[in-house]
């Protein structure tokens, strides 16, 4: 690796810094060792921060990479219609690994010109995962100088035993159909993780690394949650787990497990500090006290929970109940952009929605520190992250001062979570690496990127036409069973204005 050295700009170390300060940074093996005025130079690359802003790089913790190519194919809807038009559910052709390259590094370049240098990525494979995939996925990461870390996020039980209602209300030749569909294996899925946390944990100078995912509790059976967990112990992976995005899931809770789901996952014994519960919308104050007590943590899509009228994540009871908060884009497709700055103002301003009491609303510094303490903390890698201090990873973005989120300069932590849009990164730095400069990507022919998307469109369009008509074949079951969710008292809302 090379050395580097950061230059004349304006530093602020950490969401608890309240006022950038002038200093040099110096990078050695991806890692900052130095920080402080006039360091020398010998030797290294340099790179003139003069006048700007250095802030530590961001982290988007909660990803799904495979619905990259789907931006703006789709209107508004519940979850569970969405998923039908998202990922084709009677499908039995196999991934094409050009192509997941070419959706992960363009998701890659998106998310670096924005000064996103870390990412969670929980990818799933339509209809079953390949180790081809896998590598495709992780070589894009690794060539776009990008840190990830990478799950595998694939069901394993059939269909209609992942809802409530719905093995009742589809007719028996659907039924029959998708008990036919080809699906993985718990077995199957293990030999998957072995092959990934073999091949790609630790890869790329260490910037690649492993994750477990079991998708969602009632996408997968107790043995097979219980071998995650224990694989996310022994090498100590975080575990991605969406838990209760949907009142539907609440529902479903009641119904298949005679509780919440975070209790079943609690009961099950893996509810613990590696487990990442993506989303915790429908969560009850027991859930909440069970999260506050596992060291879990809990990744927040504002945008996406809007997008498809989930709810609102109950944000300050989860703080209060001391459960770490971190912040993703979750999709393409229901952001439907990789810009964290869009859901750092959203969950900026969301909760005044939900709470009549101003004390209880997020300020900008919880909102940083849940981009960046709140995703290190889920990463779980070796090197800390998020903060720029000696032993951290060398993970910057360079902001530019002088664009109009800062005319005039009022309060920078203020600023960068309400006036942000990611148009003022200048520079960005993973590892130590200059990854973009001067808003040219330096890892990344953007040109070639281009070409290879355009090429792909006509595809890409008869694709949506083609899942459109499929999803439209099954959708009128899944309507009738989120109306029937719906419908159902639970003893709280997570929606607001009810
Ligand atoms: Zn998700």
């Amino acid at each position: 690796m090379t050395d580097l050295l950061v230059r004349g700009g304006k530093v602020l170390r950490s969401a608890q810094s309240d006022i950038p300060e002038e200093a040099d940074i110096l990078i050695r093996d991806g890692v900052i060792v130095e920080i402080g005025s006039d360091l020398a130079a010998d030797a290294m690359d340099v790179l003139d921060a003069t006048g700007q802003l250095v802030i530590p790089g961001l982290v988007n913790a909660h990803l799904h990479s495979p619905g990259n190519l789907m931006r703006g194919t789709l209107d508004g809807l519940p979850l569970e219609v969405f998923m039908l038009y998202e990922v084709p559910l009677l499908s039995d052709g196999a991934e094409d690994p050009d192509i997941v390259r070419l959706r992960t590094l363009m998701g890659a370049a998106e998310m670096l010109k924005l000064g996103i240098t870390s990412v969670a990525d929980d990818a799933f494979f339509v209809p079953l995962t390949s180790c081809a995939a896998i590598d495709a996925i992780a070589q894009a990461y690794a060539d776009s100088g990008m840190r990830a870390t990478i799950g595998l996020d694939q069901p394993i039980v059939v269909e209609y035993d992942k809802y409530p209602f719905l093995k009742d209300l589809l007719p028996p030749e659907l039924r029959a159909r998708m008990d036919s569909l080809p699906r993985e294996t718990a077995e199957g899925m293990l030999a998957h993780y072995d092959y990934l946390i073999e091949r790609w944990h630790g890869a790329a100078d260490g910037r690649i690394a492993a994750a477990v995912s079991c998708s969602a509790p009632q996408r997968a059976t107790p043995d097979y949650l219980r071998a995650l967990s224990a694989l996310a112990r022994r090498h100590d992976l975080p575990f991605f787990c969406h838990i209760l995005e949907t009142k539907l899931q609440r529902v479903l809770g009641e119904e298949k497990y005679g509780g919440s789901l975070v209790r079943y996952v609690d009961e099950l014994g893996i509810l613990d500090e590696h487990m990442q519960v993506i989303h915790a919308i429908w969560v009850d104050d027991d859930d909440i006290s069970r999260l506050g007590r596992s060291g879990a943590c809990v990744a927040h899509n504002p945008v996406c929970n809007m997008r498809l009228g989930s709810g609102v994540m109950p944000f300050r009871a989860l703080r209060d109940a001391g459960v770490p908060i971190c912040l993703g884009t979750d999709e393409a497709v229901s952001d439907d952009s990789h810009n964290l700055w869009g859901a750092i103002k959203t969950a900026g301003i969301m909760h005044a929605l939900a709470d009549p009491d101003p004390s209880r609303w997020p300020k900008a510094p919880e909102i940083l520190a849940a981009v960046w303490d709140g995703g290190s903390r889920v990463l779980r890698r070796r090197q800390p992250l998020g903060r720029i201090a000696e032993g951290y990873a060398a993970d910057l973005a360079v902001l530019d001062l002088d664009t109009p989120s800062y005319w005039p300069l009022h309060d920078i932590r203020r600023q960068l979570v309400l006036c942000e849009s990611g148009s003022s990164v200048r520079h960005t730095v993973v590892a130590g690496h200059v990854v973009m400069r001067d808003r040219r990507l330096t890892t990344i022919d953007e040109p070639a990127l281009l070409t290879e998307i355009r090429a792909l469109e006509p595809t890409l369009r008869r694709e949506a036409v083609a899942l459109r008509e499929s999803a439209g074949e099954v959708e009128p079951y899944y309507r009738e069973m989120v109306r029937m969710a719906a419908a159902r008292d639970v003893g709280f809302t997570r929606w607001v204005g009810r």
